[in-house]
């Protein structure tokens, strides 16, 4: 059961988008506690365009 969201976070560089994707699961899912391992999950999906897919990760054991 994760969370139905088409967000999709894209930045100037990767880390921008990884900070983008965060800072989204925080404020609209409500998520406080993200793991490394999460980050490290998000950072690994971000793409060529600097975007973190819909769907590419999960935060907090809940789609973003
Ligand atoms: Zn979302």
């Amino acid at each position: 059961m994760g969370i139905d969201c088409d967000f999709e976070a894209c930045g100037e560089n990767a880390e921008e988008a990884l900070k983008t994707a965060i800072d989204h699961a925080r404020a609209i899912h409500r998520l406080k506690d993200i793991s490394d391992k999460d980050r490290m999950r998000a950072r690994a999906a971000v793409q060529d365009a600097f975007c973190v897919p819909k769907g590419g990760y999960n935060l907090g054991g809940g789609g973003l």
